[in-house]
């Protein structure tokens, strides 16, 4: 064989992988389609930071990946009218999350797994095929840009980090399941330059309001720009080709709040976006080959964890192979560890991310005027605020975390309404 593993896709879920199959002495082939650095298909970030720590495990330089990027400290959401802002807590030595530049991260991690000395990455590399022996992946087929030789490369485990559209998974054949395609949303953002702050106390993630069926979120990010996305139901938001622009910047000028924030702003990125994204779990490997990343569990964006998911199947594949190269397990129940443990770890927060999109997207409550005061309380109240950032920073499982338990909600409500009588009553 001429690797350990070859993997295959070179951002933050093979990146990541590389780099502690690397600390584990292992030779990687890390292989990449695109030049790097550059910007993956699609993706508008924020990380918070159980992702960080992630990060600093492999010891990836923050400096690097995340160079001029302001720290966000709070997320603020707008609805009925009314605000709540959700300060980022503590966990893992940070209180902030970042809106980071995708090409920048990414780079800053393939950049990173090479320090491994076992470690070789190749980016304009292509792979097409699977090489087999019987039922048993043995390595890939590719070659280096459209006019270069085929190549054939051998290992002993190749793994799939190469995105939701994984060339390993079709060749493979990898099973899915819990697959959820019955609200799908599509998302398009752009960056902007010169947006008008949303308040004098610094960098900040804001959701806004849309209409029935979509809503925006303005971040800002790296080099002084404002990232400004939506994302709703896929039927809804589906600009005709050719008119993608025009339609992003028709609904983005919609919102009241964000019209006002542009309005010195220039946009400095094309619109880009993804339609119908999709929802699912693979089967995590067979005999010779793995996926991890994307390749492995999609995860709508709406609650901004498909980073963490990528970096943690990674650590979790890493302690999989390892197992299985020491000998200590067989690969077929290295692999169902990897398997129960990444989803011990997603499954909440899958569930969580899907009920959101169900109940925020597709079936947006119409709130009569009486129950206003309920909403303000419930989104002011600072208890509240704590469980969500608790939730957003994984220190609380999703599953338990519901603006819809009664005991919080009722909680809510009656320190909202005594905080009200406080205020008329002038103590
Ligand atoms: C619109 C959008 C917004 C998002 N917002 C957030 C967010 O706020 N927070 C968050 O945490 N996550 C977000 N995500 C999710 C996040 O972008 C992904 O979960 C993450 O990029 C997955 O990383 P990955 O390494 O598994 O795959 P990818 O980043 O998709 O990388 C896969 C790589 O494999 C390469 N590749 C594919 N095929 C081949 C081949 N045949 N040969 C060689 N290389 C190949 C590709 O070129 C690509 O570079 C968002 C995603 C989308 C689409």
């Amino acid at each position: 064989m001429d690797y350990d593993v070859i993997i295959v896709g070179g951002r933050p879920a093979g990146s990541t992988l590389a780099a502690r199959l690397g600390a584990q002495h292992l030779k990687v082939l890390l292989l990449e389609r695109a030049a790097m650095p550059s910007l993956p298909a699609a993706s508008s970030p924020i990380i918070y930071s159980p992702a960080l720590k992630l990060l600093d495990e492999i010891g990836a330089p923050e400096d690097e990946y995340a160079h001029h990027t302001p720290p966000i400290r709070r997320v603020i959401g707008h609805a009925a009218g009314f605000s709540a802002v959700i300060p980022i807590p503590e966990a893992h030595g940070r209180d902030y999350a970042y809106a980071i530049d995708r090409a920048r991260f990414d780079h800053a991690l393939w950049t990173h797994a090479q320090r491994f000395n076992t470690v070789t990455a190749r980016d304009n590399f292509n792979v097409t095929e699977l090489l087999w022996d019987g039922d048993r992946v043995v390595g890939i087929v590719g070659s280096a840009g459209k006019h270069a030789p085929e190549e054939r490369i051998t290992a002993r485990l190749v793994i799939g980090a190469d995105g939701r559209f994984s060339v390993v998974a079709r060749k493979t054949n990898a099973a899915e399941h819990d697959v959820h395609n019955e609200n799908p949303t599509s998302l398009y953002y752009a960056y902007w330059k010169n947006v008008r702050p949303y308040d004098e106390h610094g960098p900040a993630a804001v959701a806004y309001e849309g209409g029935v069926g979509y809503g925006f979120l303005v971040m800002d990010s790296a080099d002084g720009r404002t990232g400004i996305t939506f994302e709703g139901q896929a039927d809804l938001l589906n600009p005709e080709p050719g008119k993608i622009t025009a339609f992003y910047l028709d609904l983005v000028n919609s919102n009241p709040h964000i019209r006002a924030r542009i309005a010195e702003a220039e946009m400095v990125t094309d619109v880009h976006g993804m339609r119908r994204i999709g929802n699912l779990y693979r089967q995590p490997g067979g005999e010779g080959w793995a996926l991890v990343g994307d390749a492995y569990h999609q995860h709508d964006p709406l609650d901004g964890q498909g980073i963490f998911n990528a970096l943690f199947t990674a650590k979790a594949l890493a302690q999989a192979v390892r197992s299985w190269n020491h000998g200590q397990k067989i690969w077929t129940h290295a692999l169902a560890d990897y398997d129960e443990t990444t989803r011990i770890k997603t499954y909440g927060m899958y569930k969580r991310t899907l009920d959101q999109v169900r109940q925020n997207l597709y079936s947006p409550a119409q709130v009569p005027g009486w129950a206003l005061n309920g909403i303000r309380w419930v989104m002011e109240d600072p208890a509240m605020h704590w469980l969500m950032g608790q939730m957003l920073t994984r220190q609380l499982p999703a599953e338990v975390v519901t603006l819809l338990t009664p005991g919080v909600a009722v909680g809510a409500m009656m320190r909202g309404s005594l905080r009200d009588l406080r205020k008329m009553v002038g103590f």
